[in-house]
């Protein structure tokens, strides 16, 4: 029997998303072989906490340079973070990038219970016909933020280059045409916890992160992605 070889590029992607799960990994921000209980109800076996992955400035900043340079090969006039959570991830992929692009935030917002998507007034203006901005996310789940702040960009004559985001959950790696480039490309099945395998075998529930969003801040306060 012959196993199916990898051609090397599959290698070399599978080998760099190893090393960048490490990273998130040392940050405290993901956490993998537990068994945890989501806001939403759910159980999984991985978990990755938004709010910790920029904790460490020097990780930071080597993240943000991954995704600048692969994007360096196209001028960039504007990195867009999609809200103050992905802000210093998008200073660092800025920072990085030759084109010394400048850099701007949009807000995320729940509206008539839709996802709304601003950029604040004073950022307008420097969103022009034929601007290039490079939008930049912390974690891609649906692509919903991405799609609605692209399509911003595009309604004031702005150009979306691409995406760079740390991690993506969505197994699509584009939206609305544009390409998502991420340090990690992965989802992690989530259970009713009735049909929960961790459950059936008798795992401990770790509860941790639901109590802590509970002490930190109001659901209707959630930021969404
Ligand atoms: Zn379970």
């Amino acid at each position: 029997m012959t196993a199916a070889r990898k051609d090397p590029t599959t290698v070399e992607n599978e080998v760099r998303e190893k090393i960048h799960l490490e990273i998130l990994k040392r940050t405290g921000a993901y956490h993998a072989n537990d068994h945890i209980l989501l806001p939403s109800g759910q159980h999984t076996s991985e978990f990755i906490e938004k709010t910790l992955v920029t904790t460490e400035a020097s990780f930071t900043e080597g993240l943000g340079a991954v995704i600048a340079k692969h994007f360096a090969q196209w001028p960039i006039d504007v990195v867009l973070s999609t809200g103050p959570g992905a802000l210093i991830l998008s200073h660092c992929v800025a920072r990085a990038h030759p084109s010394r692009p400048t850099l701007m935030y949009g807000t995320k917002g729940v509206s008539a219970g839709k996802r709304k998507v601003t950029l604040p007034a004073e950022f307008h203006r420097l969103i022009r016909p034929a601007t290039k901005v490079l939008i930049v996310e912390d974690l891609v789940s649906s692509g919903t933020t991405v799609k609605l702040l692209s399509d911003l960009v595009e309604e004031l004559g702005g150009q979306v280059i691409g995406i760079g985001a740390l991690w993506r959950r969505t197994k699509k790696s584009e939206v609305a045409g544009k390409e998502i480039f991420s340090l990690v490309s992965r989802d992690f099945p989530t259970y009713p916890p009735e049909q929960c395998p961790m459950c059936k075998k008798g795992v401990a529930l770790n509860q941790e992160f639901v109590k802590r969003r509970e002490h930190r801040r109001p659901s209707s306060a959630r930021e969404r992605n």
